[in-house]
């Protein structure tokens, strides 16, 4: 088993993901696709006269400022246009993929945070009509059904709190609790980048390896988003899954590339 994450940010070849992928299942592999949308959804938050805000937390982490019109865009955007545009992709290369959001089925479920402090010019302010949160609960028996009877799923943020309110969650994170919980053997998170490197503005200063015993300190490489990447391999790493690859999607075979070990592999 195999869970593929490909990320939002610009540059990301979705057809040669899609193509590698539709390969891949020839062979008889089985995978579970998903998706983000950060640069898509902060075109359409501009198009639409609400630009996106990025919230830093006390603890350095970045998130999107997520009100109900936020989280309406992102949905358009992640569950809408990216989600279908896969699928669409997907079908043509004959690949019966569904297009899921963690909110269908209670796919993913955790908890919306109920406030958060954050950290603007230099003060701390407390943020409380944010839609965020993190998975929890994986309804893996959904995504079994599906493989058993030959649908590829492809998933997407938003998750969903206990409540059943929609939430913005991290989609590296959320693909880490779900490769722990259908226990696969590879995570491979795809981005615009070669992997994780040392120093962000050098694509050469690729970190090849990792192991797990020694993640933190390679962690303080990482900045922004990057962060939540590194903290979504531990996270599976330490419940099961075998090996976490940071690779490439603007590559022609991004996922064969990340299988024979091009990125940072982490094990
Ligand atoms: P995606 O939307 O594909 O998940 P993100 O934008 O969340 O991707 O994260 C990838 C970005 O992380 C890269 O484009 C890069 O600018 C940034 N980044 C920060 N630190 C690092 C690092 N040490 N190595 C690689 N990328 C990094």
């Amino acid at each position: 088993m195999l869970v593929i994450k490909v990320g939002g940010a610009q540059g990301i070849n979705y057809d040669a993901v899609c193509a590698d992928l539709a390969e891949l299942l020839q062979q008889k592999q089985t995978a579970v696709l998903v998706h983000g949308g950060s640069e898509e959804t902060n075109i359409l938050s501009e198009k639409l006269g609400k630009p996106p805000r990025i919230l830093t937390a006390a603890s350095g982490y970045t998130s999107r400022y997520t009100d109900r019109e936020t989280l309406e865009i992102f949905e358009m955007v992640y569950c809408g246009k990216i989600n279908k545009m896969i699928v669409e992709k997907l079908q043509r290369l004959g690949v019966n993929a569904v297009g899921l959001s963690g909110i269908d089925g209670r796919l993913w479920e955790g908890t919306r945070k109920s406030s958060i402090t954050i950290v603007e010019k230099g003060k701390r302010k407390i943020v409380r009509d944010d839609y965020t949160g993190r998975v929890e609960k994986v309804n893996t028996p959904l995504i079994r059904l599906l493989l058993d009877n030959g649908y590829v799923p492809v998933l997407t943020p938003p998750a969903i709190s206990y409540e059943g309110e929609a939430i913005n969650v991290d989609g590296d994170r959320a693909a880490a609790i779900l490769a722990a919980s259908l226990q696969a053997e590879t995570l491979v998170i795809l981005s615009n980048v070669p992997g994780l490197l040392r120093d962000v503005a050098d694509e050469t200063s690729l970190i090849p390896s990792i192991p797990l015993k020694e993640i933190e300190h390679f962690a303080e490489f990482a900045l922004g988003r990057m962060k939540k990447k590194v903290l979504g391999a531990k996270e599976a790493l330490q419940n099961g899954v075998q090996r976490v690859v940071f690779a490439d999607a603007r590559v022609e075979h991004p996922i064969r590339a990340a299988l024979a070990g091009h990125g940072t592999v982490i094990e």
